[in-house]
């Protein structure tokens, strides 16, 4: 076990943001000795925590001398194992583990682990909103919020819902939950795992790579991604499948825009178009967050109360403004195909689809009918358009690119007619015109509703 490496023993910490100061916290308060290094600019709010902490730490650069002495190492998910302080870490064997990995070995509380290449954020959401509203003691961490190793270090909670990624999960040794979810893997990331689509499938499969017979696995069973690796694995643990197309033994389904759980023998049922959440991927991500709350034991009833007060986070199919009967909708935060996918399939109207931004590598292949079917016109916004332009001109009526944004919603609006949506959901990461997924959205956000009060001058 982690945590028993003995006390006065060194803990380096590799970056620091979020996961990095609440791991260097948690390590303190066990007593260690603690260094934390970070190649870039320290965030002024954590230099204050740490000064206030007595934590030593650099900032700008690594000091090999001070890490290469480290007992233990944790590494933020951002810093891929093949960098060269990485490899000479391992080449003297010591161990580099995940915050999630460090933090775990310091609680008893019931973790609740999500995975997936998209809907990690919205179901972990959910599943905390089913908990935290039927009255558990739970904590939200992972990728959201405050970190998991500062809330071990601060707080006593009954219940962990965590967001994990596939780079959280490269770094686990020993990380066991109780209730892992896998929502389904699609082609992401692939720079970080050498253009191996089974590097990451492996990864996404660590999930459960500590689950027994006593623990559950839910997941999406609709994926022939994860149909066949299960074949091949056999775990021991127990499954709970999902699906949009039939009924399994023990899981839950979608019917007829109805869904239903049926799993500890209980049938769970409710009406998902009277839900916030909308479009098929939530229907997934719904029953995923059910399962969970069927298999803790929560009341029907109360699961019933928390799905229609759940409000997902910004820039996931957002609706923004309605002007002129065209309904604007933000999905900035889908970075890949497979999000664009569930997109359009959420809307039976005609969309103006706004796409673009730095190409993962992309493979439009899996979009391509549907835009056929439903695109009226694309947008690409971007600094590099001519893939997105090449694939889609003989499919697509009309095409416009531009680096503009209020460009891009100003054209769209221009296009959409009484009923159309205007979808902003791009395929692409977006840092080559905006800081982050988040700016993207809101300077979204920001030209639409500038379309209304030009419209309304
Ligand atoms: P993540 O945290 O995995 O990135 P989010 O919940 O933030 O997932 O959603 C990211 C994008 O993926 C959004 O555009 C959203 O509409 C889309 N999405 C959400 N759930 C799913 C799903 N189950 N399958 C495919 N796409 C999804």
């Amino acid at each position: 076990m982690i945590n028993c490496i003995p006390v006065q023993q060194k803990v380096v910490i590799l970056g620091g943001g979020e996961s990095g100061v609440g791991a260097a916290i948690l390590a303190k308060s066990k007593g260690y000795e603690v260094f934390l290094s970070d190649k870039g600019k320290l965030h002024k709010k954590y230099i204050e925590v740490l000064e206030k902490e007595g934590i030593a730490f650099e900032e700008e650069q690594h000091t090999t001398d001070n890490i290469l002495d480290a007992n233990l190492v944790i590494k933020s998910p951002g810093i891929p194992d093949t960098v060269p302080l990485i490899v000479a870490l391992k080449k003297k064997h010591i161990p580099v583990i995940s915050e999630i990995e460090f933090a775990a070995g310091f609680t008893n509380a019931r973790i609740i682990a999500i995975t997936g290449s998209n809907g990690k954020t919205t179901t972990t959401l959910l599943i905390y909103h089913l908990l935290k509203s039927a009255g558990l003691k739970v904590g939200l961490a992972g990728n959201i919020g405050d970190s998991f190793a500062w809330q071990v270090a601060t707080q006593q909670h009954d219940f962990y819902v965590l967001e994990i990624s596939s780079f959280q999960l490269d770094n686990i040794v020993s990380f066991h939950p109780e209730i892992s979810v896998l929502l389904n893997i699609t082609p992401d990331h692939l720079d970080r795992y050498g253009y191996d689509f089974q590097n990451y499938i492996d990864s996404k499969f660590k999930i459960i790579q500590n689950q027994t017979a006593d623990d559950y696995f839910v997941y999406f069973t609709d994926s022939e991604v994860i149909k066949a690796e299960l074949k091949k694995r056999k775990p021991q643990v127990r499954g709970v499948e999902i699906s949009l197309t039939f009924k399994p033994a023990k899981g839950a389904h979608f019917n007829n825009g109805m869904l239903f759980a049926d799993i500890l023998g209980k049938t769970f049922k409710e009406n998902f178009e009277s839900l916030p959440l909308k479009g098929p991927h939530n229907a997934i991500n719904a029953m995923a967050a059910i399962s969970v709350a069927q298999l803790l034991g929560i009341d029907d009833a109360k699961i019933s109360e928390g799905l229609k007060s759940f409000k997902n986070a910004p820039h996931r199919l957002e609706i923004i403004e309605v002007i002129d009967g065209v309904t604007y909708v933000n999905d900035s935060k889908a970075t890949n195909v497979d999000s664009v996918f569930y997109a359009l399939g959420s809307f039976s109207q005609p969309v103006v689809l706004i796409a673009g931004g730095v190409d993962k590598g992309n493979d439009y292949s899996q979009i391509e009918e549907l835009v056929r079917n439903k695109v009226k016109g694309l947008i690409v916004l971007g600094k590099d358009p001519e893939k997105l332009v090449s694939y889609f001109s003989e499919i697509v009526p009309v095409i416009f690119a531009t680096e503009s944004i209020q460009e891009a919603v100003k054209k769209a609006g221009d296009w959409a007619v009484n009923q159309d949506i205007v979808l902003l959901s791009p395929a692409c990461a977006s840092f080559d015109l905006f800081k982050n997924y988040e700016d993207r959205g809101d300077q979204f956000k920001a030209a639409v509703r500038n379309l209304v009060r030009s419209n309304t001058n």
